[in-house]
């Protein structure tokens, strides 16, 4: 994604990928919505990116049916990026960038139990619904 033509960044230094998560229900897009496309790693991948096609900034990551939304964190203007909270699956970096991770927030290899319980206690609160993202049309092909 971050080598489409004017696509900001999306990889940290670190080689991680900051993402800011959200209840879909508390997400609304205000403008632009007819701009937002679908990117899938594979065709039959559950898990979609979407890009606003105007620019090829990334704006969130969803699984198929879930109830939250990985906003990434490149929209956030520089120094207003909610604090870090944790990292998950650090396993998928090479193992020399894994141990080069600062310790200032837990490191899991997967996604941990706190994560998990985070995600659960979010879903409680929503009623148990996984609202539908409206607005998508059409995907990108890279
Ligand atoms: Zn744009």
């Amino acid at each position: 994604m971050q080598s489409l033509p004017s696509a900001p960044p999306v990889l940290e230094p670190n080689g991680g990928t900051r993402f800011i998560l959200y209840r879909k229900d508390r997400v609304r897009f205000l403008e632009g919505a007819h701009l937002l496309k679908a990117f899938r790693l594979e065709p039959e991948s559950s898990t979609r990116r979407v890009l606003a096609a105007c620019c090829n900034t990334p704006i969130f990551l969803e699984f198929q049916n879930g109830h939250w939304l990985s906003l990434y964190g490149c929209l956030w203007p520089a120094g207003t990026l909610p604090r870090l909270e944790l990292r998950t699956m650090t396993s998928d970096l090479p193992a020399d960038r894994a141990r080069a991770l600062p310790d200032d927030v837990p490191n899991s290899k997967t996604q941990s139990v706190s994560f998990f319980v985070k995600l659960l206690g979010a879903w409680i609160a929503m009623g148990f619904r996984s609202p539908k993202v409206t607005g998508v049309s059409g995907e990108i092909q890279v």
